[in-house]
């Protein structure tokens, strides 16, 4: 049975060790064991494996050399010469989705590693008497992990580019469409952390809500929503680069009124 990721809440696909790629295995024998089969598990589970290589394996300081010889063998599995290897031993049919995962492999070590989301503010209706609180922060406490607050983001998805998953990952998480909010242009904040040593990067955009009393609906990922005014935003989301990303957001917004 799959098991569940502590930090996302997501399934983790478990490596199926009949079918994975063994120490000293060639692409060319690879293709040989891939003419011995019907179906093309055995390529997801090439994929699998190098998804726990990069959630599991990478842990020590040679992070970077390993992704790189990843990447080598994404691209020679895409070599024409690779192509026809497969095309002799796997017949027409599985080439195809063979070519497709390993380009999938690629993509799978890229989205790991990158996230994107929306910082969702509102203006109150009913001006506070300290202006600095009339723009507040939509930030969501997370059901896993350390239960920190953080705005709606998530992974890029196979075929995403980073706003498309930033869309999605607002309406999944804090069941928010995009015609609930306007992007505000001219801002976007990249914030780079380490995830169980490995680095991750999460690009933020700028977003207003545009009717204050519309409802926010949880996924099982987040166990409480909050909207809080720039300071308090700050000490619950508590990280340093995540406060500097909210306050300048909010010095944005300002000079934004002001011009
Ligand atoms: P998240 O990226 O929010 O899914 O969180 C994954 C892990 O990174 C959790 O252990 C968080 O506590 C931690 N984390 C989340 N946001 C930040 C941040 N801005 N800076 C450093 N670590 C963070």
């Amino acid at each position: 049975m799959n098991k569940i990721d502590e930090e996302s809440g997501k399934q983790i696909l478990e490596e199926d060790s009949s079918a994975s790629i063994g120490e000293g295995e060639t692409l060319d024998n690879i293709a040989e064991a891939s003419s011995m089969l019907t179906t093309i598990q055995h390529m997801h589970c090439a994929v699998h494996t190098l998804q726990l290589a990069i959630r599991d394996g990478l842990k020590d300081h040679h992070a970077a050399t390993v992704i790189g010889k990843l990447r080598q063998v994404t691209v020679a599995g895409r070599a024409p010469k690779t192509d026809a290897i497969l095309k002799r031993h796997a017949g027409k049919g599985a080439i195809l989705d063979q070519t497709t995962h390993w380009g999938g492999t690629c993509l799978m070590i890229n989205m790991a590693l990158r996230a994107c989301g929306l910082i969702i503010y509102r203006r109150l209706s009913q001006a506070s008497s300290k202006p600095e609180e009339n723009i507040q922060f939509l930030l969501l406490q997370t059901s896993y992990g350390r239960h920190h607050w953080t705005p709606p983001k998530g992974h890029v998805d196979p075929g995403e580019d980073d706003l498309q998953t930033a869309l999605r990952e607002t309406e999944e998480e804090a069941g928010l469409k995009s015609m609930d909010f306007q992007i505000i242009d001219g801002f976007k904040k990249e914030l780079q952390y380490e995830v169980r040593s490995q680095p991750k990067t999460v690009v933020y955009w700028l977003a207003e809500l545009r009717d204050n009393n519309i409802e926010i609906c949880l996924s099982k990922e987040h166990q409480a929503y909050r909207w809080l005014g720039l300071e308090k935003a700050c000490q619950l989301s508590g990280y340093q680069d995540m406060q500097e990303a909210l306050r300048e957001a909010h010095s944005f917004l300002l000079r934004r009124k002001q011009n």
